[in-house]
């Protein structure tokens, strides 16, 4: 085994693979632009009561799950991200951007870190694209973002992922429904395990997400926060639905569907594929209306996001056969070399075709005329283009189509023209 290995939860992206990466990536660039989100580029790292803010509930991703070091001995402490909405917010609130556009959408795509247990579908350092509409609160806000994130997935070609949606009210239909979770939850205290007992007194929401077996039927019972919201919240949540079956885009109702966080309300969702296994989530977002008071904001600003795993959607797409017809760019010309001496013109050739844009390979290890011809066709290059004694002696090159046999000879400048017409592929 070679001495050096990547960290564990850290993988490598090889070009065939870096392929499937740029086409989504491009997909994404695509339709942020379409649905007029603008990219955001935040630092990896952030100072770590960002991401800790003297929360009192248990989140699973603040405290235990954090990369955060000390640069200085005496210094403050300092954070990898594990998410992106906090460190979006902080740099909105910082340049006060909504001070200058009341609503500003924002995309990314960007690498989080967690210290999670490595599994299939779960990493350490992975990546997310995520948008996030700050400034309005309506329904039409939310679902717009949610609209574009499943625009995403259709224009990929993925099939089958699942959208879950439910509305988690006001602050004030959450207390209501906290105080009535604590009722139902605490006559089980015995049954219950123990991140369950800590959430019960800190954030019994979070009891419902919970994945051991021998709570579920306890959880089943539970009362639905559905039961709590008012009319208002009600509305919001007809509305959002609305615009979404307007729109042909398919959703379940999961009222089991909560968010830990104190600071999300009104509308969550969240959207799985059947082909991740255990980690079968791929995305989820809603609104967080109360994150920028949370961040020293005076007030509370509306806002609303999500976030998509890109590996899991990559993983995805894989299991869907949808990067079947991927392959690397392959050069359109090999510049092949007849004898050694002419090295020079050959590497001053390639760059003329380069610098007019011809996407060109040559040799760069002296190697005989056959392994140049092999590399050609293994690099499936469309042309080959031979220097020798009589092209340099001439000026005319001869240019061989690779796939028909053609052959031409005549001035570079005649063969670069050639090379641009559309038939060459260029
Ligand atoms: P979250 O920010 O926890 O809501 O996660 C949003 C999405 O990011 C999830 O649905 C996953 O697709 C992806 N994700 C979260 N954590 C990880 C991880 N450790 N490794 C890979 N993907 C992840």
């Amino acid at each position: 085994m070679p001495q050096y290995q990547a960290v564990k939860g850290a993988r490598d992206i090889f070009p065939e693979e870096a392929a499937r990466w740029k086409h989504v990536e491009g997909v994404v660039h695509a339709l942020a632009a379409l649905y007029g989100f603008n990219e955001i580029r935040t630092p990896v790292f952030e100072y770590t009561e960002l991401f800790q803010r003297g929360i009192g509930s248990t989140t699973d991703i603040v405290g235990k799950e954090m990369f955060s070091f000390q640069p200085d001995p005496n210094g403050r402490s300092i954070t990898l991200r594990p998410e992106m909405t906090a460190g979006v917010m902080r740099a909105a609130l910082q340049k006060n951007i909504l001070g200058t556009a009341p609503v500003q959408k924002l995309y990314y795509i960007s690498e989080l870190f967690r210290k999670e247990r490595p599994q299939a579908g779960r990493q350490r350092q992975f990546s997310q694209f995520g948008a996030e509409l700050l400034g309005v609160s309506s329904p039409a806000a939310v679902a717009e973002v949610i609209t574009f994130m499943m625009q995403v997935f259709d224009s990929l070609g993925l099939r089958g992922l699942r959208l879950r949606i439910n509305s988690l009210g006001g602050t004030h239909d959450r207390l209501r429904y906290r105080e009535a979770l604590q009722a139902y939850f605490s006559p089980y205290r015995q049954k219950l395990d123990t991140p369950s007992l800590e959430r019960l007194e800190k954030n019994p929401l979070r009891i419902l997400d919970s994945k051991n077996p021998d709570l579920q039927e306890i959880v089943s019972g539970a009362p639905k926060l559905y039961d709590y919201l008012d009319t208002e919240a009600l509305d919001d949540f007809d509305k959002v639905l609305f615009y979404l079956s307007e729109r042909g885009i398919a959703f379940d109702i999961d009222h089991r569907l909560v968010r830990g966080l104190d600071y999300y309300c009104y509308t969550a969702f969240e959207v799985t594929g059947t082909e991740l296994g255990a980690q079968d989530a791929v995305g989820g977002g809603g609104r967080y209306d109360g994150l920028a008071r949370e961040l020293g904001s005076s007030s509370d600003i509306p806002a609303a996001g999500f976030a998509v795993g890109m590996e899991r959607l990559l993983m995805t797409m894989e299991k869907q056969g949808l990067f079947t017809a991927l392959k690397l760019q392959a050069p359109l010309v090999y510049v092949v070399l007849q004898q050694q001496e002419y090295t020079d013109v050959a590497m001053q050739v390639t760059f003329r075709l380069r610098k007019s844009g011809i996407r060109t390979e040559a040799d760069l290890a002296g190697r005989s005329m056959k392994s140049q011809m092999r590399e050609a066709n293994r690099l499936r290059c469309s042309f080959a283009l031979f220097i020798g004694e009589n092209e340099v002696a001439t000026g005319q090159y001869t240019l061989k189509n690779l796939v028909t046999s053609e052959q031409s000879t005549l001035p570079l400048d005649r063969l670069i023209e050639i090379l641009h017409e559309p038939a060459s592929g260029e």
